[in-house]
């Protein structure tokens, strides 16, 4: 669980992307790889 709450729209946009473990960019959740640098990122279920 997170810390803290945020407003309903962040928490939409949390959900959406996630941080690239390498660089720290925002990566589609969808997405196989960080567009940024190229990272492979496994896929959450959920
Ligand atoms: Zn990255």
């Amino acid at each position: 669980m997170f810390g803290g709450r945020r407003k309903q729209r962040d928490d939409l946009f949390d959900r959406s992307f996630r941080e690239c473990v390498d660089c720290g960019a925002d990566v589609y959740v969808l997405a196989e790889d960080c567009k940024d640098c190229g990272t492979a990122l496994e896929l959450r279920a959920s």
